[in-house]
């Protein structure tokens, strides 16, 4: 079988490159794919969230991928908290995983800073938990932002040392020798990796304290276009071709999210603006930004008025998703040697 599973976390102001990254590319996949979008929770509270922040975080994201065409009757829609197996199995894999993998991933670098001692130990570990997620269902691809490349390489290696470690076990209960799969990451598209429109070296983040780094999914016209229009660039015109983008990271990040937007390459962009400054540029990507989400917003907001619907459609997906999580991890506990 081809099981899709990807997870967003309700952690602030959702913003372009979720949606570039992510939840675009989850649309289609339901045409091929059995296919399973999350919102996690537990996940978010890895850092400080305020609950009533949360929960209407939980509720907007869930909106966003409604209106953004994932449908609730195909896809399976749920948060993370309400199927229990999720913590569950995090931690066995924490106790497969080893603290030296956890150690090394970017992103905990990146989010702890200097201050690695004084951070949650769910911070640590929500690798662990993002493997569970995903290894839970059993998924073969999982549809992501190229920050997330690491920690699906470390989902790859929980998977296969979970598979190796209780190899015999496995056996023993008659299961398949790869009990869980090696995941496939899906990265692809021009805009893998959207940076923040402030610093070209930074990513565009749900986290970043200013908001003028990323373009929000309920910015009005207005607000995008003034972001786009103080975004960093450099003062020289487009190049006519994708070489000269070398070294610019800040002109390549607005022509990636143009490309994105229009469903073109990078290559075809330039063709048309190669030579064209950034007076030229920048308005035109801001009509196609708008044109493309207020539309979506427009939908958001109007999900999100009537917040039982919402509520009622992660609690039918929870249902849908509980009992195929509750197979793996009854076949889990056997394995692990846990009694009953
Ligand atoms: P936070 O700062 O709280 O970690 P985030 O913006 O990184 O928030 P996540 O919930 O961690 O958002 O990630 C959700 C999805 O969006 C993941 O698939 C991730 O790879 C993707 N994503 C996040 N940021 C970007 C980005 N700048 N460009 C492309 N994809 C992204
Ligand atoms: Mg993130």
């Amino acid at each position: 079988t081809n099981r899709v599973f990807s997870g967003i976390q309700p952690s602030g102001d959702l913003h372009l490159g979720n949606y570039l990254g992510a939840i675009r590319r989850f649309v289609p996949l339901q045409d091929t794919h059995e296919c399973i979008y999350c919102v996690v929770d537990m996940h978010a509270i890895t850092v400080w969230q305020e609950p009533e922040e949360l929960r209407r975080a939980t509720r907007e994201l869930t909106a966003a991928y409604l209106a953004a065409g994932i449908d609730p009757k195909r896809a399976i829609i749920f948060n993370q908290s309400r199927v229990y197996q999720h913590a569950e199995l995090a931690w066995v894999f924490n106790c497969v995983a080893r603290i030296g993998w956890m150690n090394r991933m970017t992103q905990f670098k990146d989010k702890a800073g200097k201050n690695s001692e004084n951070v949650s130990l769910g911070l640590l570990a929500y690798p662990s938990l993002m493997a569970a997620d995903i290894l839970l269902y059993k998924a073969t691809h999982v549809p992501v932002g190229d920050d997330q490349k690491q920690h699906l390489e470390l989902t790859r290696d929980i998977a296969a040392k979970f598979n190796n470690d209780y190899g015999d076990s496995i056996e023993a209960n008659g299961l398949d020798r790869e009990f869980f799969p090696i995941t496939e990451p899906l990265i692809t598209g021009p805009a893998t990796l959207v940076k923040s429109l402030r610093d070209g070296s930074k990513k565009m983040s749900k986290s970043d304290p200013s908001d003028q780094s990323r373009i929000s999914l309920l910015d009005d016209a207005d607000a995008i276009a003034k972001k786009i229009k103080r975004a960093t660039t450099d003062p020289e015109p487009l190049p006519p071709e994708i070489e000269g983008l070398k070294g610019r990271a800040e002109a390549d990040n607005l022509v990636a999210i143009y490309a994105a937007l229009a469903d073109k390459t990078k290559p075809e962009v330039l063709a048309e603006f190669g030579g064209k400054g950034w007076g030229v540029f920048k308005p035109a990507l801001a009509d196609l930004a708008v044109s493309t989400l207020a539309p979506m917003a427009g939908e958001m907001r109007r999900l999100l008025g009537d917040p039982a619907t919402i509520d009622s459609i992660l609690a039918e997906g929870a249902e849908r998703a509980r009992p195929l999580a509750e197979e793996t991890m009854r076949d889990v506990r056997r394995i692990v040697g846990f009694v009953g």
